[in-house]
């Protein structure tokens, strides 16, 4: 592609926020540096319009590692007997809400695996007492997939987020990520479910998973634009030791960079986060997402002891230190990106709360 060739398709992305496909395949194969460099230009600026240099801040509390499913590419699947499973108490998932507040988080998300040590009613009761709380903050799960009479207790309980990515839009691709006993169409289901009640939905894949082509990339953007959802994380796939995808390369910075700033361009005011995983194949991988286009970050603000086996993939970052120190680490972070960290809630632009 020539410059002016670049710039025309690129400056058509962000005027049509769309292009047929063919072209969209082009974007997404194409490595060439000055294409990624004319995206997260429009990318940010399109940022900037919509939010400012705001960063939002999500607190992550990993709140159990134990789970029922046995995805090919989780640290934390069934399957794992090389880890030590835990389930944090009320108490310390509180005293990680209390900590987060005073450090400036109006945004908790309690993730965890698919628990049935964690049924419907003990996480609307945790839900609550969060809100009660902490009432000008929002509380998010992440919890998996679940039934509509579950989602709406929780929903009723407070929470007002949901994070559930759709892992990949083709369900050919998803059945070589997954055992035969969980179904995309579950899953899709689930978020339909979760956007129809009122929640602000997060949808996403990982970058580079096994098996992913370029046009699996391309059904995932158009899943994305028919669902609509408030939020799209993407992240490099990393692999984990202990996986049957322990010997795959991990997903690619550039690739993942480059979709950040389409999915801006495509759908302005999406709330995007820099991953921990985008952060962990590059010492500055969320800056470099930042500058792309992302604008949320979800700093850990679990136990120490918590995070070293809340381990997905191999080397997470950021599960040494302490809350604090981490953001302040990140603080530095943002502002290196020309960005700075925003202490309100960060809601979508489009959603009214109830
Ligand atoms: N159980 C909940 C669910 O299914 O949504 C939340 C926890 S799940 C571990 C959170 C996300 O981690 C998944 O949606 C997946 O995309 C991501 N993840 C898992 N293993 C990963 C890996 N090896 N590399 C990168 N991301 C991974």
């Amino acid at each position: 592609m020539t410059d002016a060739a670049t710039r025309d398709i690129v400056s058509r992305l962000e005027r049509r926020r769309d292009l047929p496909d063919e072209e969209l395949l082009d974007l997404i194969a194409n490595p060439a540096p000055e294409l990624a460099e004319e995206l997260a230009e429009r990318a940010g600026a399109v940022r900037e319009r919509i939010y400012g240099n705001a960063v939002y801040l999500r607190g992550l509390i990993e709140f159990t590692n134990y789970c029922e499913n046995n995805c090919f590419y989780c640290g934390i699947r069934r399957g794992n007997q090389n880890i030590e499973r835990y389930r944090l108490t009320e108490e310390r998932i509180l005293s990680c809400t209390d900590r987060g507040y005073a450090l400036g988080f109006r945004t908790f998300v309690l993730q965890g695996g698919e628990d049935p040590g964690f049924p419907d009613e003990r996480l609307c009761e945790l839900v609550r007492t969060i809100r009660e709380r902490h009432s000008d903050c929002a509380v998010t799960l992440s919890v998996g997939e679940r039934e509509r009479e579950s989602y709406e207790a929780f929903y009723r309980a407070g929470a007002e987020r949901y994070l559930l990515r759709h892992e990949t839009a083709c369900p050919a691709h998803y059945r070589k990520l997954h055992p035969e006993s969980m179904s995309a169409e579950h899953r899709y289901n689930c978020l339909k479910i979760l956007k129809n009640i009122g929640f602000q939905v997060g949808a996403g894949m990982m970058i580079g998973s096994p098996y992913q082509t370029p046009e699996d990339i391309l059904k995932d953007l158009r899943f994305l634009q028919d669902l609509e959802p408030h939020m799209v994380g993407i992240g490099p796939f990393i692999p984990h030791k202990d996986t049957p995808f322990h010997d795959r390369p991990a997903g690619g910075l550039e690739l993942t960079l480059r979709l950040l700033s389409i999915l801006r361009l495509m759908m302005p005011k999406l709330l995007l986060p820099a991953t921990t995983a985008l952060g962990t194949i590059h010492p500055t991988g969320r800056e470099m997402g930042l500058r792309a286009g992302a604008n949320v970050i979800m700093p850990n603000l679990s136990p120490t002891d918590a995070r070293e086996k809340y381990m997905l993939y191999d080397n997470k970052i950021c599960t040494g230190e302490a809350a604090e120190k981490c953001f302040r680490c990140l603080e530095v972070r943002v502002k290196s990106a020309g960005c700075y960290i925003s202490v309100n809630r960060g809601d979508a632009p489009d959603w009214t709360a109830r």
